[in-house]
């Protein structure tokens, strides 16, 4: 079989009819979903057909089934989690990576996106002000990027005592101590766990999640031995940055390894008026962001930044007979990250940056706090309505009296399905939380989620509890 462009170009032009379709109906449709996964799976065959589909019929079928399980994650009404839509140049450039298909571990073998990678690399250094002599990764996401720079560390706290990971495991290996805040995201916790790091000591916070120095000084002072401290640039409730400058200097009193990070936050660097809140990021060691979140690419794009680049190449890199590496260029691909095959992610920031330019970014990153400042004036405004936290960046937390009005009112906001906020817990307390990371987000998004509170406010009043359950 030939893959002539006759082949191709039929499924593709339906992909791409259907994507405008998508993108269309976010202006006007609901946010949530209609349809659960359940419902998604009783649609289809239990098993794998016998014979072969046509593929235009395949993607037709997938663009039919899918429809009604389509949360509007891209729509500039969804505010939910820390999310983030996708920008034009970063979402055509995807589908090109999808087309050009280049297994980007290697330099050699593809040059063109080690090229776009490393020019995105060096680009994103510039406009954060991390040193520039680092090594980028592009990851899945947050996650695996925190691991990146946990396992780098790691390793480096370990060699400095004579122990080598690489030769010997980390059984018997000297015990590293692993100092984060009290309000660590969970996939810093998870990272840790697959590092076989175990868990952390948690350091007390302030009243907006940031971890103290002091608290961190102390607990510093009673390890003995290696030890990496998990900083946090962007608190996942109040958006709030640990003092950098104060931590890191805490941290290199005892030989740490400092971590941060930085999965939306990490931004603030990029903009003047927000760059004071991360002062002193660049004492760090290593830095983990999202592409996927503030930067809006598609899924999925995470950031590794690692200074020690030796420590990053003795972890993830290696030399082979059969994988064709060049002796006198920068690293490969793969050696800044923990996979060897894998997809050109860099391209669509590479894509999202030239877009935007560095005015853009600021203006982007800018866009979205006055944004969530504008969310927590206008909704603080209704009555009984409590902020809760600073709004320094994109998060805002809400309260609407007790609990159980809280939830009232978060699960009428999510039946209404003019917009998504998410609820969760902070500090003692059920939120409703909202997360202001959509490039396209707009003042009519705004009154739009306005009047949706206001609404889910006159439901949750007007119904006992159970009948405004979803
Ligand atoms: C989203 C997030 C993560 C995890 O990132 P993924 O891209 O989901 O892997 C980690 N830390 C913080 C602060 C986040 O907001």
């Amino acid at each position: 079989m030939t893959a002539s462009e006759h082949d191709f170009r039929q499924p593709l032009d339906r992909a791409h009819a259907a994507a405008l379709d998508w993108l269309r109906s976010l202006e006007s449709r609901p946010v949530p979903f209609s349809a659960t996964a359940d419902d998604i799976l009783a649609e289809l065959p239990a098993t794998v057909q016998q014979g072969p589909l046509d593929p235009t019929a395949v993607v037709d079928e997938l663009v039919r089934v899918v429809e009604p399980g389509l949360m509007a994650i891209p729509s500039g009404r969804f505010f939910g989690w820390v999310m983030g839509g996708s920008l034009p140049a970063a979402l055509a450039s995807d589908w090109l990576v999808s087309a050009w298909d280049q297994n980007t571990g290697l330099r050699f073998a593809t040059p063109a996106m080690a090229a776009i990678e490393e020019a995105a690399g060096r680009w994103l250094l510039d406009l954060l002000a991390l040193p520039a002599t680092a090594d980028v990764g592009f990851t899945t996401g947050a996650t695996m990027a925190n691991f990146v720079g946990i396992v780098a560390g790691r390793d480096r706290v370990l060699q400095r005592q004579g122990w080598s990971v690489a030769a010997d495991g980390l059984a018997g290996a000297p015990r590293v101590a692993v100092l984060t805040g009290a309000e660590v995201h969970f996939s810093v916790e998870l990272a840790l766990r697959n590092a076989g790091l175990g868990a952390p000591m948690r350091i007390a916070v302030d009243a907006e999640g940031r971890m103290r120095p002091d608290a961190l000084a102390a607990a510093l002072a009673e390890v003995e031995g290696p030890a990496i401290v998990c900083l946090q640039a962007g608190n996942i409730h109040s958006g709030a940055f640990d003092p950098m400058t104060e931590c890191i200097a805490a941290a290199r009193e005892h030989g740490a390894w400092v971590h941060v990070d930085g999965a939306f936050g990490l931004w603030a660097a990029a903009s003047p008026a927000l760059r004071d809140h991360v002062a002193g990021l660049e004492l760090a060691d290593s830095w983990a962001t999202d592409a996927h979140k503030t930067l809006n690419v598609p899924y999925d794009c995470g950031i590794a930044v690692v200074a020690d680049t030796a420590a990053l190449r003795a972890a993830f890199g290696g030399r082979t007979s059969y994988l064709i590496q060049l002796d006198d260029a920068p690293s490969d691909p793969f050696e800044r990250v923990p996979e060897l095959s894998r997809r050109a992610r860099g391209v669509p920031v590479f894509a999202a940056l030239r877009q935007l330019g560095r005015s853009g970014v600021v203006a982007l990153v800018d866009r979205l706090a006055s944004t969530a400042r504008a969310l927590a004036e206008q909704i603080g405004a209704l009555p009984g309505v409590e902020v809760l936290n600073e709004v320094v960046f994109t998060q805002v937390c809400l309260a609407f009296g007790d609990d159980d009005r809280t939830q009232r009112v978060t699960r009428a906001l999510i039946a209404d399905g003019a917009v998504w906020m998410s609820g969760s817990r902070w500090q003692d307390r059920d939120i409703l939380r909202i997360s202001v990371s959509n490039w396209s987000t707009d003042v009519d998004d705004v009154a739009t989620a306005v009047a949706a509170v206001r609404r889910a406010m006159a439901a949750a009043d007007a119904a006992p509890a159970a009948s405004v359950a979803p």
